[in-house]
């Protein structure tokens, strides 16, 4: 069954067909739409979210599920009114738990990309139990946050169910239980000490000032450098059921998925690792580097203890 949609392919449909060209080089190349484009294709809001689903197939294009072969894409609109891809990975080698899902990838885009909270998330397919968990993390919206479900399988379909995540997660346990005031995509900047030299080191320090550590307050941030110069970050985001947390090299190895075109290497030439490990607490250096290990064996490693 076919999951995804190339972009000369949703061209060639009958969607898209009056939107800008510059819009579509945004959507190839970063996995991001921003509003002032998106709002040339919607008149009101109920468009907005048809135009959500349509999105799906095309970012389930970027989805590299190479044990499973079953692609879901996500696509996160924040509080700016912005999309955000998100498409879910899996690791050949590796455990499962290593995988990352689609929602947590289009959220974990969002943040990155400064949002502070969702509008609403538009999944391909019915989000499982740990990504409710992860939604149940993010801030509380007036007006709430929906999940927009696709209906049918027809890729060009914009048919959905509008549902809010307690539909869905009813008798939640979350960061109230733990009383805990903090949440996902919120702003907050962690004083570190720490200076890096190099830029990717900044930059790895730089997230980790600005990850969601509240249960454990063990900072931590990535940051890649591809072969080709490109540097991408990602954050650790803890979750009050622990497991669905995302660790930091799960952030930027998703982040640098959006970033890369589909099927194509990654080719990462460096990582750097910045954190700092509370007694009695989590730390991020083995699992990140089994995961370099698993997505380019002879990238370089570099670890900051902050
Ligand atoms: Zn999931």
């Amino acid at each position: 069954m076919k999951q995804t949609l190339t972009i000369d392919e949703l061209l060639e449909s009958d969607f898209l067909k009056n939107v800008p060209e510059e819009s579509l080089v945004l959507t190839s190349s970063t996995s991001t739409i921003d509003y002032s484009h998106f709002q040339q294709w919607s008149r009101d809001t109920s468009d907005e979210k048809a135009i959500m689903i349509r999105l799906l197939p095309l970012a389930a294009n970027f989805a590299r599920p190479p044990i499973s072969n079953f692609k879901v894409g996500a696509i996160a609109q924040g509080l700016s009114g912005n999309l955000y891809f998100g498409a879910n990975m899996e690791f050949t080698g590796d455990t499962l738990s290593f995988s990352i899902h689609a929602e947590q990838s289009a959220i974990n885009n969002a943040w990155l990309s400064g949002e502070t909270g969702l509008k609403a998330i538009a999944i391909n397919a019915a989000p499982c139990g740990y990504c409710r968990q992860f939604l149940n993390e993010l801030p509380e919206q007036n007006p709430e946050l929906t999940i927009l479900l696709k209906k049918d399988k027809d890729l060009f379909s914009s048919e959905f169910e509008e549902k809010p995540l307690e539909h869905f997660l009813p008798e939640a346990f979350g960061p109230a239980d733990l009383d805990i005031s903090d949440r996902l995509m919120l702003p907050v900047t962690h004083e570190v000490k720490v200076e890096g030299e190099a830029d990717l080191e900044k930059l790895a320090i730089s997230a980790a000032s600005k990850s969601y550590v509240p249960y454990t307050q063990c900072i931590a941030g990535v940051a890649i450098e591809t072969r080709d110069g490109r540097k991408i970050a990602g954050r650790y985001a803890e979750n009050a059921a622990y497991n669905p947390s995302l660790s930091p090299m799960h952030s930027a190895l998703s982040q640098l998925n959006l970033n890369t075109p589909p099927d194509t290497e990654f080719e990462v030439k460096s990582v750097v690792l910045a954190e700092r490990v509370m007694a009695n607490g989590a730390s991020q250096r083995r699992l990140t580097e089994s995961m370099v290990n698993a997505v380019q064996p002879d990238a370089e490693f570099s670890y900051i203890a902050l």
